[in-house]
């Protein structure tokens, strides 16, 4: 491979707090020097390539904690070649995969056909995810040891709640054997059968059956006296409500192992969009109310939030276009996060640059225990490289996802992704 040389970038690197106009010199997959000095290097004239990256921020990879790639299984929604496409297109340099495919990842025969496919697919890097019970039952632990040596990186039965709570009991003491994080979908569904959206004002309005914020806030509840019984590296998926981000910072400053992360939908909407019966504003769990949404938004800069995370849930277009109470829940985000929060979030300076990368690398890596996160010397030149300037117009019709169901089709966004580089190599390039 040749030498790179990435000259005139604004270096933000959270790891290190780094935030400096400069160059980057990669060789063999590394990154082998960073900093200031280079900024307007002499060319080499030995054979390294020069990419002049002048106006465009280079940050370490983008890390996406929580995606569902459908593969095996729903491959008319996704396959991991596919998500892994989407991903480098959306400047992600890696993504953990759910578990909740078909058969689910619940043993290491399924961890390392994802790992397999993800290699073959040669995009962003792929994390397995197993689940954390059998079949995603609930009641029989999967083969969590097993998935681990095959490569798995968290445990999750994402999509579903763990509701038994002695089964979760017994994962989490079973997790601190490998010290990876189990990450819950926290949903209390026995309290709302049938709920659509969010229950309150816009329900009651549009006559659809409620989910209250109550419903995340028990489960995270219990899950943090589980976490606090057991010790175990407990996260909270896609966290969405104002009392669930509090008990996460209670938790947090008591010294508990207890992390979250939220999405961009959850930052930038609220249950308002549900008015018109748009099926792309069903989710789960579902988008809240304004009060939430300023409260996440505060969560992002004091800390109390560790990731954003897109909770990419592709589905085919016939499933998208039912009516409201039958449609399924979620939308893709892996080609619209960074827009959306360079977008809403730092351009509006509600989130400072650096703060915005930590949330999107550093953060993830350190939940996760992956590598990436960082652009020190030595580390594996996994590199998002954007442009905060660039005006994009989102156009599902141009995804490299199968899925098409975004609520953000046709909005303008300022900030989107220009190249994005896995150990060194383009797998992704605006041009
Ligand atoms: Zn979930």
């Amino acid at each position: 491979m040749k030498r790179l040389l990435i000259r005139g970038a604004r270096l933000i690197d959270p790891s290190r707090g780094l935030d400096i106009l400069g160059g980057m010199l990669i060789s063999d997959g590394r990154i082998e020097a960073i900093g200031a000095e280079l900024v307007n290097a002499p060319d080499p004239h030995d054979g390294t390539e020069i990419l002049d990256a002048t106006g465009l921020v280079a940050a370490p990879g983008f890390i996406d904690m929580h995606v569902h790639l459908r593969e095996p299984g729903f491959e008319y929604k996704e396959t991991i070649a596919s998500g892994a496409d989407a991903a480098a297109a959306g400047g992600f340099t890696a993504v953990a995969a759910m578990a909740n495919t078909s058969p689910p990842n619940d043993n290491a025969s399924v961890t390392e056909f994802v790992l397999k496919k993800a290699a073959e697919a040669g995009k962003a890097r792929v994390y397995p995810i197993g689940s954390i019970t059998k079949g995603m039952k609930g009641t029989e632990l999967a083969e969590i040891g097993e998935m681990v040596e095959a490569g798995a990186v968290a445990v999750s039965d994402d999509g579903l709640p763990v509701s038994n709570i002695s089964v979760m009991r017994r994962a989490m003491e079973y997790t601190t054997l490998f010290d990876i994080p189990l990450i819950e979908h926290c949903e209390t569904p026995e309290l709302h059968p049938g709920g659509v959206m969010n229950e309150g004002f816009w329900s009651t309005s549009l006559g659809l059956r409620g989910i209250p914020r109550a419903s995340e806030e028990i489960s995270v509840d219990r899950n943090i006296a589980l976490a606090e019984l057991t010790g175990a590296r407990f996260h909270v998926a896609h966290l969405s409500t104002e009392g669930a981000l509090r008990r996460v910072a209670e938790a947090k400053d008591r010294g508990l192992r207890v992390t979250c992360e939220v999405t961009p939908h959850h930052l930038v909407l609220t249950d308002e969009s549900v008015k018109s019966y748009d099926t792309h504003a069903k989710m789960k769990p579902p988008l809240v109310t304004e009060a939430d949404r300023e409260a996440l938004i505060n969560g992002l800069k004091d800390g109390t939030v560790d990731a954003i995370a897109t909770d990419h849930a592709p589905h085919h277009a016939d499933e998208k276009g039912e009516d409201f109470d039958h449609a399924p829940f979620g939308i893709v985000g892996l080609e619209t996060a960074v827009s959306l929060c360079l977008d809403r979030l730092v351009g509006t300076g509600i989130l400072s640059m650096t703060r915005f990368v930590e949330l999107m690398s550093t953060g993830p890596a350190r939940v996760l225990g992956v590598s990436g996160g960082t652009l020190e010397v030595g580390a594996p030149a996994d590199i998002s490289l954007f442009d905060p300037q660039k005006r994009v117009r989102v156009d599902p019709d141009k995804f490299r996802s199968k899925g098409r169901n975004t609520p953000f089709g046709g909005w303008e966004l300022t900030g989107a992704p220009v190249r994005t580089f896995v150990a060194g190599r383009v797998v992704w390039s605006a041009e």
